[in-house]
């Protein structure tokens, strides 16, 4: 294969049969964006990511040589993981971000990026310097895409792919090697609509396609640690993972998304149907069995259990009350305790006092108990949380 088109038809056709559905091939070059995600980080935007500002993050960025100074091209890679139809409604209902009901993705595609690689050093007969990421370093991973072909980035800030939509995981792999480049993807085929930005429950898109991380709900429930502003908590809603919900109401994705046949991506059983009082309950040995490999981790269990009493609280169902006050009383965490205090005060039912009254009397932590005689406080003045 001397000649390199017939080298890149065949690449593309081997990834496509480890799975991606979209490949495309662009320069390393510096690119446009970067302006952009420098004057993203100066506002703070980034919240509490700061390996997003380090020196290495903004060089990467900034021109891919840097993580490859050899880098001729850049394959750019895509893999559908649009969920199938699912209802999220119910008392006992929480959410779950599409990416995350399966494996974690990184383990999964960094495999077959590998397994590529491994090919195409067969097929050449010699070693080739590379790099593979897979949201896994400093590369503007949108904007490589685009410059591959491969979609537009929409005022939501994701990729978009018009036969696909934007329930795509990204993927490059840096070459030493010389292919012919892809045409950029130049049309803006968001037009006119404003459905993401309308639908946002916390208003965090930003005019120029990018988010305030520091209000996402995303960044919110996966990323932050520590408590959420109570201002944040109403529009979480039931999402105890993530959020789609710029995605969902994208027209693109209405028409185009197609759910994954991908094994790795199918949601695990736990998640299937994901229910909050599963989450409220989780402990961590059912914690380590359950999402071993899920991308949940990333939020540890202290953070899947602060999201879902945040959801319990905005779903006032005293169902729920049994696993708040179980937290209340006996958990370990004093944060969560002080949390759960204030979604009991939130449910405000009988059961929802009678558990307040009793963690005034045993809780040994000041904080906490401050946190219980407000919570209590409400409950009985019938103030709104
Ligand atoms: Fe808004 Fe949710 Fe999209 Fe974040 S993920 S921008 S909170 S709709
Ligand atoms: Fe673009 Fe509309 Fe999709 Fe938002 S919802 S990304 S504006 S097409």
């Amino acid at each position: 294969m001397s000649d390199g088109r017939e080298l890149a038809a065949a690449i593309k056709q081997r990834a496509r049969a480890l799975g991606f559905q979209l490949v495309g091939i662009t320069r390393p070059k510096p690119l446009p964006g970067f302006a952009r995600y420098q004057r993203w980080l100066a506002a703070g935007y980034h919240a509490t990511m700061a390996y997003l500002a380090k020196e290495r993050a903004l060089a990467g960025r900034q021109d891919p040589h840097h993580l490859l100074p050899t880098c001729r091209s850049i394959l750019c890679l895509a893999s559908n993981h649009a969920p199938a139809p699912r209802d999220a409604k119910g008392p006992d209902a929480a959410r779950v971000a599409a990416y995350a009901l399966g494996e974690d993705y990184h383990d999964v595609l960094l495999q077959r990026l590998r397994a590529l690689m491994r090919w195409l050093e067969r097929e050449l007969g010699y070693p080739i310097s590379h790099r593979i990421y897979c949201d896994t370093g400093p590369l503007l991973e949108r904007e490589l895409a685009q410059g591959a072909g491969l979609g537009w980035i929409g005022k939501n800030g994701m990729l978009i792919n018009p036969q696909w939509g934007s329930y795509l995981f990204l993927a490059e792999i840096l070459l030493d090697l010389e292919l012919p480049p892809d045409q950029p993807f130049r049309w803006d085929r968001c037009g006119n609509c404003q459905r993401c930005l309308q639908a946002c429950p916390t208003q965090c898109i930003l005019p120029d396609r990018t988010l305030d991380a520091r209000r996402c709900i995303s960044y919110l429930t996966i990323e932050h640690r520590g408590a959420i502003d109570p201002a944040l908590r109403p529009p979480m809603d039931n999402w105890v993972f993530g959020c789609d919900i710029c995605q969902q109401v994208c027209p693109w994705n209405a028409r185009f998304a197609r759910p994954t046949g991908d094994p790795a991506f199918q949601p695990r059983p736990a998640l299937a149907a994901p229910r909050l009082s599963w989450f409220l309950q989780l402990d961590r040995t059912t914690y380590q069995a359950a999402l071993r490999g899920s991308p949940l981790k990333r939020a540890r269990l202290e953070g899947l259990l602060r999201n879902a009493i945040i959801a319990a609280a905005n779903g006032r169902q005293r169902a729920h009350v049994p696993a708040l006050r179980a937290i209340l009383l006996k958990g370990e965490s004093p944060a969560l305790r002080a949390l759960a205090a204030w979604a009991l005060g939130c449910v405000g039912s009988p059961r929802a006092v009678a558990a307040l009254r009793r963690a005034i009397a045993r809780e040994g932590d000041p904080q906490v108990g401050r946190a219980v005689e407000q919570a209590l406080g409400r409950a009985l003045g019938g103030q709104a949380c």
